[in-house]
C-alpha cells in the first residue's frame, strides 16, 4: 500500500509499503482523511522521544476511513462501516483505564505514534483498541473529513469538562490556531456570553471572528489587560484557556482573572521553557482554579461524535486546506506556516 513514512526530523517518505495483516480479534480501516496535529508537526521539526533514531513510524492519529476487513472475533463492525478512530488505547487495568482515561495510562500506546497511523492507504486497528471501543461509527451525513477532526475537538472537549464555561461567562482564550477555534466553537455552545480572543497573528483574529469571537486583540500590538478590564468593568475574565504554547500567555492569565475565575493551561509548553514566574498571591486572594488538560479518550471522542451528529457543532469549516497523500511534504510545510486551520490528508496520488 501507499503510505508516508517518517523517517527523522524534516524526513519524510511517501512510499510502497506491506499492507497490514490483520488477526480474528483486529479490524482493517481504509484510511479516507487523516489530519495534520501540532504534534505531528513537532516530531516533524524536532523529532519524538517514542521514535529512536534509526526507526521510522507512519503518523496520523486523527483519521477516518471505511472498515474493509473485521476479524471473526469481532462483535458488531462490519466491513463497508464509516468509521472513526479514537487513536488513544491504555492497559485496561490500571486507575485511570478504569476511569476510562485510556489517554493517561503509563503504558499507554496510540494509533499513529507509535502504532502505524493514518497517514497510508490502510491503518490496522489492534485488538485491544477494538476492545476499548476504539472504533466509532460515523454518520452518514458526516464526511471523511469531518470525521476525522472530531478528535481533536475531543480534546479540547476534555479541556472543557475539567474546566468549563458556565452561561453567561466572559471567555479569555489566547490562541485562535484551529484548537483555539474549538474553543471558541464549545464556549460559545455552553452560553458564553463574551469571548474575548488574543492572538499575535491577525490573518487569525479575521478567521476567529469569523467564528464568533467577539472581542478581538492582538497582544503584540494592542494593551490586552486594558482591552480585557474595559470589556468586563474590571471585574476580569471568569474562565481563561491558553490554546498556544506562550509562557507570556500563562503568566497572564492570573492577572486577568475574575474572583472565582477558572483558567486552563491547554496547550503545553515547549520542554525546555516549561517553567514561569506565577505570583501565586492573584490565586491566593482571587480564589482562582488553574488546571491543565492534554489529550482525549475514546469517551470524548464519542460525545463530540454525538455533537457533530446533532449538528450542534459543525467543524466542516475547520478544514481549510486537502493533499492527496503523495504530497505529504507540501502539506506539512504548508501546515507549519499557519495559514488556514486544519490540513486534511487524502490517501491517493494527484
Ligand atoms: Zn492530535
Ligand atoms: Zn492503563
Amino acid at each position: 500500500m501507499d503510505a508516508a513514512v517518517y523517517y527523522g526530523i524534516k524526513d519524510m517518505r511517501f512510499e510502497e509499503v506491506p499492507t497490514p495483516q490483520i488477526n480474528n480479534r483486529e479490524v482493517l480501516v481504509k484510511c479516507r482523511a487523516a489530519a495534520i496535529c501540532g504534534t505531528d508537526l513537532r516530531i516533524y521539526n524536532y523529532g519524538h522521544s517514542m521514535i529512536p533514531h534509526g526507526t521510522k513510524v507512519i503518523l496520523g492519529h486523527e483519521l477516518a476511513g471505511e472498515v474493509v476487513k473485521a476479524g471473526d472475533k469481532v462483535d458488531g463492525i462490519k466491513p463497508g462501516m464509516r468509521v472513526l478512530i479514537a487513536p488513544n488505547i491504555g492497559c485496561g487495568k490500571c486507575f485511570q483505564c478504569l476511569q476510562g482515561s485510556f489517554h493517561l495510562c503509563n503504558d499507554y500506546q496510540a494509533i499513529g505514534l507509535p502504532l502505524a497511523g493514518g497517514f497510508a492507504e490502510y491503518v490496522k486497528i489492534p485488538e485491544k483498541a477494538v476492545q476499548q471501543g476504539a472504533v466509532l461509527e460515523i454518520p452518514d451525513d458526516l464526511s471523511f473529513e469531518e470525521a476525522a477532526i472530531t478528535e481533536p475537538m475531543a480534546c479540547v472537549y476534555n479541556g472543557f469538562e475539567r474546566c468549563p464555561a458556565e452561561p453567561g461567562d466572559t471567555v479569555l482564550l489566547f490562541g485562535a490556531g484551529p484548537i483555539g477555534i474549538m474553543h471558541i466553537m464549545m464556549t460559545a455552545l455552553a452560553g458564553a456570553s463574551r469571548i474575548i480572543v488574543s492572538e499575535t497573528n491577525d490573518e487569525r483574529l479575521r478567521i476567529a471572528e469569523s467564528f464568533g469571537a467577539d472581542i478581538l486583540i492582538n497582544s503584540e500590538t494592542g494593551d490586552l489587560e486594558k482591552v480585557v478590564m474595559q470589556e468586563t468593568k474590571g471585574k476580569g475574565a471568569d474562565l481563561i484557556i491558553t490554546a498556544c504554547p506562550s509562557q507570556e500567555a500563562q503568566m497572564t492569565a492570573p492577572r486577568l482573572a475574575a474572583l472565582h475565575g477558572k483558567i486552563n493551561y491547554f496547550g503545553g509548553l515547549p520542554k525546555d521553557a516549561s517553567s514561569i514566574h506565577l505570583d501565586t498571591n492573584l490565586i491566593h486572594y482571587k480564589e482562582l482554579l488553574i488546571t491543565g488538560s492534554h489529550g482525549s479518550n475514546t469517551y470524548h471522542c464519542k460525545k463530540v461524535l454525538d455533537l457533530q451528529a446533532s449538528g450542534k457543532i459543525d467543524l466542516k469549516p475547520i478544514v481549510t486546506k486537502k493533499f492527496p497523500l503523495n504530497q505529504i511534504k507540501q502539506a506539512f510545510e504548508s501546515a507549519l506556516k499557519g495559514q488556514g486551520l486544519k490540513t486534511v490528508l487524502i490517501p491517493g496520488k494527484e
